[in-house]
């Protein structure tokens, strides 16, 4: 039986260890964490369970190939309750507001009872909703193995998806922003997504919630986590937490294994790098063996970001009249790092009852932190005091936000935790903190690389920074495709 290892276990290298086990490999899988899942990830402070990653868990519309992988490894399961989301997120500002529904019909009427005058973008906005409704993850084998027949089967994807990206060629979501003459619909267009990305990712992710491909699994990320390492060890695989390892032991052009920070060195026939790629090719393995499709996006900081948040998560005693999800608005402002932040906005967890204390709200409030900002974030970080003091000073600051919005919360909230880009780095080894992949500028192709490096054949990478701007579907499917290479070079089915 082949043996490989898998450096970090995140969702990415979970789901290549499952795949494997399945598929007749024998692996390990070590973790600098004391807790498997990485970025999908949430914890405890003072009882009060915070969630740190699910958002809207995309692609996962029942039937789906997608939604079948989540089963697979255990993300979802049978007799899970699901969070049906009703809306994207809700806008108040202006003097106005919007809320994008799930039904998009109606977040149409409403657009357009609020600004007839921007009738001819509402309309090409909703084309491209409806087309971008057709994306899924392929997720068969690697996209750079698939032929034209491969392409075939994907219906509507293959017609539909190139549409909408075509539509907004060029177009930032701040272009789109400025297309609209509403200042409420210009404001709200804003708030996911940072300025620079794509407009065609916040129609994408928009389209997510309308196909109810979005929707959020009870209990968590931490709870998803916890599943998809016990289906890993229930399928014979070894998990090792608390055991970073150091680097990947290369001899001539074969890696003979991996090297732990304790010194213990472990032989493998097969590695799987699903750690941040900054990581891997700075740490693990000489920095000339990054792919040259990686390389780009690292040497070209113009046109491809990484971003970060800063989060605070609160708990009120009583009950507030946000709805259960996300609401953005205008405030007075909030002033971070000289920046004035005019629009901010909460995620209040009241959807999932079984993670919020009977008579309590859970909220949550995060930020965009840029590359000026994050590098401010880095330049305190050695500075224990410095960096606690300015957590707290923009946390006690959003916490008044809250109270004005919702006059009822005024003495009921209590600050539960801060964290920051620095986080990220600290805990994944996060490249700059951040927590997705690259974000291609509008001027520019996305990042695709396949997960294979050419001058080691018994190494494959894995993990979000391969695919698209990351998330939990191009992390997952990333898995998958490294363990589909290693089966493949075996000649055994990948199951
Ligand atoms: C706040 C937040 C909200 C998000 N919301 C969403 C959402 O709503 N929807 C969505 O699709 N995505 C969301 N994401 C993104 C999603 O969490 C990530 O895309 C995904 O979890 C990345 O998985 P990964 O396996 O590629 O990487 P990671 O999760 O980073 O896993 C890598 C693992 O490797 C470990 N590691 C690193 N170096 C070493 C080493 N030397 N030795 C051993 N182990 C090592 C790390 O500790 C980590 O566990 C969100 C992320 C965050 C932070």
């Amino acid at each position: 039986m082949k043996k490989v290892i898998i450096v970090g276990a995140g969702i990415s290298g979970m789901t290549a260890g499952i795949i494997l086990q399945n598929s007749g490999f024998e692996t390990e899988i070590y973790e600098k964490n004391p807790v498997a899942g990485g970025e999908l990830t949430g914890w405890k402070r003072d009882g009060v369970y915070i969630d740190n990653c699910i958002d809207y868990l995309m692609c996962s519309k029942k039937g789906s190939d997608m939604n079948g992988l989540w089963h697979e490894i255990g993300m979802l399961e049978e007799g899970l309750n699901m969070y049906s989301k009703d809306y994207f997120f809700k806008y108040e500002g202006h003097g106005g507001e919007i809320t994008f529904w799930r039904d998009k019909e109606r977040t149409k009427r409403e657009m357009l009872e609020l600004s007839p005058e921007d009738k001819d973008v509402i309309e090409k906005f909703f084309e491209n909703v409806t087309r971008a409704e057709s994306m899924i993850m392929p997720i068969d084998k690697p996209m750079d193995k698939m032929g034209p027949r491969d392409f075939m089967k994907l219906g509507d994807f293959a017609k539909n998806v190139p549409a909408a990206q075509k539509a907004y060629k060029g177009v930032s979501v701040k272009d789109l922003s400025e297309s609209f003459k509403s200042p409420v619909l210009r404001s709200a267009v804003l708030m996911t997504h940072p300025e620079n990305t794509q407009a065609y990712s916040f129609i994408m992710s928009y389209a997510m919630c309308t196909s109810g491909s979005g929707d959020i699994p009870e209990g968590g990320s931490l709870a998803a986590a916890t599943r998809i390492a016990n289906k890993y060890k229930a399928a014979g695989g070894k998990l090792h937490l608390n055991a970073p390892v150091k680097n990947v032991k290369i001899e001539g052009k074969l890696a003979s294994g991996v090297v732990l920070e304790d010194g213990t060195e472990v032989k493998a026939d097969y590695v799987i790098c699903a750690s941040d790629a900054n990581h891997t090719f700075t740490k693990l393995l000489p920095s000339e063996y990054m792919p040259k499709k990686l390389q780009k996006p690292f040497g070209d900081k113009e046109h491809f970001s990484v971003f970060s948040k800063f989060h605070a998560a609160f708990l009120v005693d009583g009950k507030t009249n946000f709805i259960p999800d996300t609401t953005f608005w205008e405030s007075n402002g909030l002033t971070v790092w000289d920046k004035e932040i005019k629009d901010v906005g909460v995620i209040c967890y009241d959807y999932d009852p079984t993670i919020t204390p009977e008579g309590k709200t859970i909220l949550q409030m995060k930020i965009f932190q840029y590359t000026d900002d994050v590098d401010k974030w880095f330049a305190i970080a050695d500075d224990k005091e410095a960096y606690e003091a300015k957590k707290a000073e923009i946390a006690e600051a959003m916490m008044h936000i809250i109270e004005e919005k919702c006059p009822e919360t005024k003495g009921k909230i209590t600050i539960l935790d801060t964290w920051s880009p620095v986080t990220y780095a600290k805990r994944f080894n996060a490249y700059r903190g951040a927590y997705m992949g690259f974000v291609a500028d509008k001027d520019t192709k996305t990042v695709t690389t396949p997960g294979v490096i050419k001058k080691l054949k018994n190494v494959f990478l894995a993990g979000q920074w391969l695919m698209g701007s990351g998330g939990l579907p191009p992390a997952t499917a990333q898995g998958k495709y490294a363990a589909w290479r290693i089966c493949k070079k075996e000649g055994v089915e990948c199951k």
